[in-house]
């Protein structure tokens, strides 16, 4: 998407859904922001002064199983990768989200309830240009089999690839390229997944009380739980190529750069957010320009470069 000024939403929209992890019921209601305002949670079940929690890298506070975000005075919100990945796929700058909750609600587990609401709230341009965080030099990330890396590039790329070795997820590989692919059709749909073994060992570790058939693509042995089976053939790696979407946009906006990732997942996602943002000399904040492969940019370029 070709997106030169930044964006927020036309209306404010409501919804209610629950907490993945903590199984609570939260409802949340998405408010229209000005301009560099960024991505901002407001918790009303908390003390005003100690109420805001901004959506970016240096409010990153966990990574057990869901992105978490806290501020200093420990509120915290957590499970925020969908609705991240979606106001990243829909190109949002600008949002006031409040919740009356720890724990964004998972709906179906996947971004696109998220992205029906910000189309039902409706979206505009703001007197702003966009900023991107371009990124200038490759850094990588490891954890034993595990890597991520993120080198230069003119739009944002994810190269992603799963192996769950002797599951029937098995290995999944898949590319997004933000310029060509649709958010909403091609990854926005993917849902969280979780077998079925490891079900009862989350719920003792108080994670995933509210997970459910109806947030989760549950896999049991060689086979899917869930009626109607699956939204893609490979909708274990599309998911995971959400997540990363969802975390990348707490750089704080779209990012110029190409990602290859193996077997990556929250904690590993972080760890390259924390390591780009760590050398002052691997990325620099420009404003958006638009892509020169769009007919309809390309003269105003030309004409802007030739003035
Ligand atoms: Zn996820």
């Amino acid at each position: 998407m070709d997106v030169t000024h930044q964006r927020t939403l036309r209306n404010r929209i409501s919804c209610t859904g629950i907490g993945l992890h903590s199984g609570l019921p939260v409802a949340m209601t998405l408010h229209p922001a000005l301009p560099d305002t960024g991505i901002i949670f407001r918790r009303t079940d908390v003390a005003e002064s100690e109420s805001l929690v901004r959506a970016n890298r240096e409010s990153l506070s966990g990574s057990k199983l869901c992105t978490t975000v806290a501020n200093e005075f420990g509120t915290s919100v957590a499970t925020i990768e969908h609705l991240m990945a979606a106001l990243a796929g829909c190109a949002v700058d600008n949002v006031l989200i409040e919740l009356d909750g720890a724990e964004v609600p998972i709906m179906d587990g996947s971004a696109e309830p998220f992205v029906l609401l910000l189309e039902n709230a409706g979206m505009i341009e703001q007197d702003a240009p966009r900023q991107v965080v371009r990124v200038l030099k490759r850094i990588e990330v490891t954890d034993g089999v595990s890597s991520m890396v993120i080198e230069p590039n003119a739009d944002f790329v994810i190269d992603f690839e799963i192996n769950f070795e002797n599951t029937m997820v098995s290995r999944q590989r898949r590319s997004y390229r933000d310029q060509d692919a649709s958010f909403k059709d091609d990854i926005g749909k993917a849902r969280t997944f979780g077998f079925a073994e490891d079900a009862d060992a989350l719920r003792s570790a108080g994670l995933a009380l509210g997970g459910s058939l109806d947030n989760a693509v549950v896999v049991d042995g060689a086979e899917i739980l869930n009626v109607g089976g699956l939204r893609y053939d490979d909708e274990f790696v599309r998911h995971k190529v959400l997540d990363c979407i969802g975390d990348m946009y707490l750089a704080g906006g779209p990012l110029m750069g190409k990602i290859t990732a193996i077997r990556s997942g929250h904690a590993l996602n972080h760890q390259l957010l924390v390591a780009l943002f760590a050398d002052p000399d691997a990325w620099v904040t420009v404003d958006a320009m638009p892509s020169v492969s769009d007919p309809q940019a390309a003269p105003e370029i030309l004409a802007a470069a030739s003035a």
